[in-house]
């Protein structure tokens, strides 16, 4: 490294007035040498402040922006990023990558000039700092590059009407003299339909008679549109035909000349191939319309066929058709047992074998998981319609082979006629959907034809289910008390509650006509914890009233997706703490169906219940599966007789020995009995004789209010 160059300190006074006169010459000409290569510059120098005023400028800078001298310039402009910079957010810009990097290189920015007029220019400009490193000022030069600019842009301007040109020659172009009828048709629109120049003539016909026909009589109007002046241009999009016998997509564009009084002399335009565009286009609505497993049309496009068919049956008085909907049995049960590959195996073989029982004008559709529909097109007779159901129906059992296992399945499947009362397609597809779920109802397999009654049905299903969501929250729900007698001596011992619906409109309806739904809805769960609440809440309130007398028992019916429900165990014990009631008090009554849709979670929840002391009863007991088997498995403490049998009861019936054979079942099992509907004293004897220990019945109450119920008790009652 080369040494600084060190400045003697100490140096005669004589010798210092020298130099100090010639270091003073010299600096006074390179000063000047500055002023002059600054005052004539051909580059604009410029100082600026970070706040955008400007300090100093040289001619060149001040000619540059449109001003008389460096000295007006500065004194006018107070503002660089607002005055001077056509977007002032490239000053921020500027002044940033100055403040990053310390300088700033070929900035180029659109300035203002005096004048308004705008240039483009390129700056070079670095910070100047004091000795802490404060910013003093910018300082730098200034071009004018607009003339580079703009040659750039015309440039650009030109490739972009050099691209324009060369789509154009993709485009094939007709020209059409109105007055003489001939047609220039360019080589490329002759080539676009495969054809050589020369054997293609000059008539409008050579366009017109290639188009496809069902877009004829529409590009014809279009072009007449036009020419008689009812359209600013021609644009239309139509299949015309290629000369190998296949359809083009074409987009054709045109635009005609007029004479003063608006006679069309000359039209022309230009013609692109769409296909590659239709082509994709198509793909995507036939994706949005069909189902992509077994390429069938979905629901809406299905929905559209059959609102077609309404169409052709407004117009033709003998057209009839029928909307079939086949809901698969056990796909589900696949699905789960083989796995999801093997359940799309299955769909798929059975949308094949559905087609295949189609007739001509027939179509299937696939309008859900497990759900298929199908439009019968054109019946001479409603039995038409049926036998294409029972043809599918019998394609659909035909066993196939899954994963080496041999599965079938059979259909649920509802039948609705297009009649006139229909007036959109939905709520014929909405009714065939409605028998289909009657067909299902009645155990599946089979098929179920749509009618008057099954819609009213389904529509005050509708009706109760709606309100039925509102009458948990707005107190409706009652419920009602049946003694239980005990049968030796005619005591009180407990009740069941049975719940009531206290409807607004309806009165008091009847378990039977909403439970079911409540059942299906899932809403019988929170409408189960009410009534268990409420009947535990009654029972403290009797044990309060009568601390002296015995301890009886309340019964509370059970459906059996109670059984199932997340921590049903865990509700009844909070339900039983918060209502302070003895769990020996209580005791839940479930049938016997209930038990069997899931067993092993019924046996391991019935148990913790009776492990903490719930009474349990298996209601109804006869009508359901009758599986003795199981019996001894479930932890019970009762049986309840039902009331069909003791009905039934006279001497030497087979319905007695029944009864006998229950109860003796019962007491082998150490379970206590319970007969339902006892209507006579006859009944009440017999069973008496039986040795069953409890009745309950219209011959001692039939179902009453609470309050009722709370009198039997202060009545100390005796049946
Ligand atoms: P269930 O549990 O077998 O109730 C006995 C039904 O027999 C009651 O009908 C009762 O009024 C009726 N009954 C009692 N004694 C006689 C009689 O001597 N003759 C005749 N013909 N009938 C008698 P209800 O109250 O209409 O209840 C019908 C069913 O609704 C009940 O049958 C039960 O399965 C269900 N249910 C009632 N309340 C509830 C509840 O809170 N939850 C659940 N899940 N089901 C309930
Ligand atoms: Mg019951
Ligand atoms: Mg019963």
């Amino acid at each position: 490294m080369t040494k600084p160059i060190s400045i003697p300190r100490r140096t005669s006074r004589q010798f210092r007035s020298a130099s100090a006169r010639r270091t003073e010459q010299a600096l006074r000409e390179a000063e000047h040498r500055y002023q002059s290569l600054f005052e004539n510059a051909v580059e604009g120098v410029f100082q600026t402040t970070p706040d955008g005023r400007i300090l100093l400028a040289n001619p060149a800078l001040a000619r540059m922006l449109g001003y008389d001298s460096p000295a007006e310039l500065v004194a006018k402009v107070t503002d660089i990023a607002e005055e001077l910079y056509l977007d002032p957010s490239r000053r921020s810009e500027f002044e940033q990558r100055i403040e990053a990097d310390g300088t700033v290189h070929a900035f180029e920015t659109q300035l203002r000039r005096r004048d308004g007029s705008v240039i483009w220019v390129s700056e070079n400009a670095r910070a100047v700092r004091d000795d802490a490193g404060r910013l003093l000022y910018y300082e730098g030069t200034v071009e004018d590059v607009t003339a580079r600019r703009n040659a750039e842009e015309a440039l650009r301007e030109s490739e972009e009407r050099y691209a324009l040109a060369l789509r154009a020659a993709s485009d094939g172009l007709w020209d059409w003299n109105l007055e003489t009828g001939r047609v220039h048709y360019s080589p490329r629109w002759k080539s676009m339909l495969g054809f050589r120049d020369e054997e293609i003539g000059d008539r409008i016909d050579e366009w017109l008679t290639r188009l496809h026909p069902d877009d004829d009589e529409r590009v014809r109007r279009e072009l007449e549109e036009h020419l008689g002046g009812r359209s600013t241009h021609f644009e239309s999009e139509f299949r015309i035909r290629h000369r190998d016998g296949s359809w083009r997509s074409v987009l054709s564009r045109g635009l005609a000349v007029f004479d003063p009084t608006e006679r069309p002399l000359r039209m022309a335009g230009s013609q692109s191939d769409i296909t590659k565009r239709k082509v994709a286009e198509e793909r995507l609505l036939h994706d949005a319309f069909h189902d992509p497993l077994t390429g069938l049309p979905n629901r809406a496009l299905f929905t559209d066929r059959v609102g077609r068919s309404f169409w052709r049956a407004r117009r033709r008085d003998d057209y009839r058709f029928a909307v079939a909907i086949l809901d698969l049995d056990r796909l589900k049960l696949i699905n789960d047992s083989l796995g999801h590959v093997a359940g799309d195996r299955l769909i798929l073989t059975i949308a094949r074998r559905i087609e295949e029982c189609l007739r001509a004008g027939d179509s299937a559709a696939r309008v859900g998981g497990d759900e298929f529909a199908v439009l019968i097109d054109d019946l001479k007779d409603p039995s038409d319609a049926i036998r294409v159901v029972s043809r599918i129906a019998r394609a659909i059992r035909t066993p196939l082979t899954l994963g080496g296992q041999e599965v079938y399945t059979t259909a649920s499947i509802g039948i609705a006629y297009h009649g006139t009362h229909y007036e959109r397609s939905e709520e014929m597809i909405r009714d065939a959907d409605t028998a289909m779920y009657a067909a299902k109802a009645a155990g599946g397999a089979r098929y179920q034809i749509f009618d008057a009654a099954m819609h009213e049905r389904a529509v005050s299903r509708l009706r109760t289910e709606s309100s039925l969501r509102r009458a948990v929250e707005r107190s409706e729900l009652r419920a009602h008390y049946q003694p239980l007698v005990s049968l030796a001596d005619g005591r009180l011992a407990g009740f069941e509650a049975l719940l009531r619906w206290q409807h607004p409109e309806r009165g008091l309806v009847p378990p039977n006509e909403f439970i079911p739904i409540a059942e299906e809805t899932g809403l019988i769960l929170p409408i189960g914890r009410w009534i268990l609440r409420e009947a535990c809440l009654q029972m403290t309130e009797w044990n309060r009233l009568h601390p002296a007398g015995e301890r009886l028992t309340v019964s509370v019916n059970l459906s059996g997706c109670q059984l199932g429900e997340a921590d049903f165990v865990g509700k009844v014990v909070r339900i039983l703490d918060e209502t302070g009631l003895d769990p020996s008090q209580l005791e839940l009554e479930i049938t016997e169906s209930a038990i069997m849709s899931d067993t092993e979670t019924a046996i391991e929840r019935l148990g913790q219940l009776r492990g903490l002391g719930i009474g349990l009863a298996i209601d109804d007991f006869g009508t359901g599966y009758s599986s003795l088997s199981y019996l001894h498995r479930l932890p019970l403490s009762a049986l309840k007789i039902d009331r069909a049998f003791v009905w039934a009861m006279s001497a030497g019936s087979r319905e007695l020995q029944i009864c006998h054979g229950i109860v003796t079942l019962a007491h082998d099992l150490g379970l206590t009995v319970i007969a339902e509907g006892i209507e006579t004293a006859e009944q009440r004897e017999r069973l008496r004789a039986l040795r069953c220990e409890y009745g309950q019945g219209y011959l001692f109450a039939k179902p009453v209010p609470a309050e009722a119920a709370g009198s039997m008790i202060s009545e100390r009652i005796r049946f």
